[in-house]
């Protein structure tokens, strides 16, 4: 699936998108601004009108969209509803570079992979990190993993969306990787809307408290991070600094000091039951690092 040509000859390129939501018309807008041929289609036709006003082409039905570009980008709620577009147009995968940019699971990902490789098409699984409104902009990252020849033969084209990084020819890696990246973004949201919810019971404005310390505090914790993974990947579970034990005591007060300002407290109380969970098994000398092997032992037997 090599291509020679220039950038520049590759810029009008064909390409299908399948599901116009927020994100499918964010993509075909990228699309459309770098100047491709855009072939699109949802199930509920009247999304494709803006993007038609701006030049792209309706597809009647799933088939006909598939067959119109080499390259088909699917971008829909869920596993099912890929499934539920793609499922009966099987025959017209065959030689298309299928890149499903759909957020799933790493199983979800190698399972339709095997499924769309079955049908002769070359499949890439992606996971977007950026919301619609930064697509195409700087900031936008989408990661892309499975077959590295269809993603290479696109490359520059996935470029119109952000930067493109590749994380091996494992379907099942982008999808990890986004999740866990997820995991980070709603860990930071977790706790900002937690903290910005205890200010304003005291009349505390959330656009003052977040510019002025949330985030040089956040800033200040983030440059801690390197050293953490350092000593997660070498097996060292801390215990130099700011041990469990102690953390467990100071947590009450997060947890006792949220309820008496009349907060609820669920965004806050899984890390202390994990921490509570840890002193308990007698980690209470090691730092945070020595909750990782706790989350990877699973969950508790019930
Ligand atoms: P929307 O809710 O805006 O749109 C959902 C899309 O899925 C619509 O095109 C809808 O079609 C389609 N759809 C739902 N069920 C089916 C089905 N059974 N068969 C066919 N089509 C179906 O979601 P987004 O566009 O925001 O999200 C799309 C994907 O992008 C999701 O997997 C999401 O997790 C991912 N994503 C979204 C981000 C965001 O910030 N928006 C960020 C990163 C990833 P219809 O119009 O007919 O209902």
């Amino acid at each position: 699936m090599t291509d020679s040509r220039t950038r520049q000859e590759r810029a009008a390129d064909p390409v299908t998108v399948l599901g116009l939501g927020a994100m499918g018309t964010a993509l075909a807008g990228a699309l459309l601004a770098g100047g491709h041929d855009v072939t699109v289609w949802n199930r509920t036709a009247a999304r494709a009108e803006p993007l038609v006003a701006r030049g792209a082409r309706a597809a009647a039905t799933v088939e006909e969209a598939v067959t119109a570009s080499p390259l088909v980008i699917v971008c829909v709620l869920d596993d099912d509803a890929v499934h539920q577009t793609l499922g009966p147009v099987t025959p017209a995968l065959a030689d298309r570079a299928l890149v499903n940019l759909t957020n799933g699971t790493p199983a979800q990902a190698r399972a339709t992979s095997a499924w769309a490789t079955g049908h002769g098409a070359h499949y890439v699984d992606g996971g977007i990190m950026a919301i619609p409104p930064m697509i195409g902009h700087p900031g936008a990252t989408v990661l892309y993993s499975g077959d590295q020849a269809a993603f290479a033969t696109h490359r520059e084209t996935l470029e119109r969306f952000g930067a493109a990084t590749f994380l091996g020819t494992d379907p099942g890696a982008a999808a990890l990787h986004d999740l866990a990246l997820l995991s980070g973004m709603y860990g930071m949201l977790g706790g900002f809307l937690h903290a910005v919810a205890m200010v304003g019971t005291e009349g505390g404005k959330a656009a003052e408290f977040t510019s002025a310390l949330l985030i040089p505090w956040l800033n200040t914790m983030m440059t801690a991070l390197p050293e953490y993974a350092r000593q997660i990947d070498a097996g060292e579970t801390g215990g130099h600094d700011s041990n469990l034990a102690m953390q467990s005591v100071g947590y009450v007060n997060l947890i006792e000091g949220s309820r008496a300002q009349g907060l609820r407290t669920d965004l806050i109380e899984p890390m202390r039951n994990l921490i509570d969970r840890a002193v308990a098994e007698g980690k209470g000398g090691e730092d945070l690092q020595g909750l990782v092997p706790l989350i990877t032992a699973g969950p508790p037997a019930a």
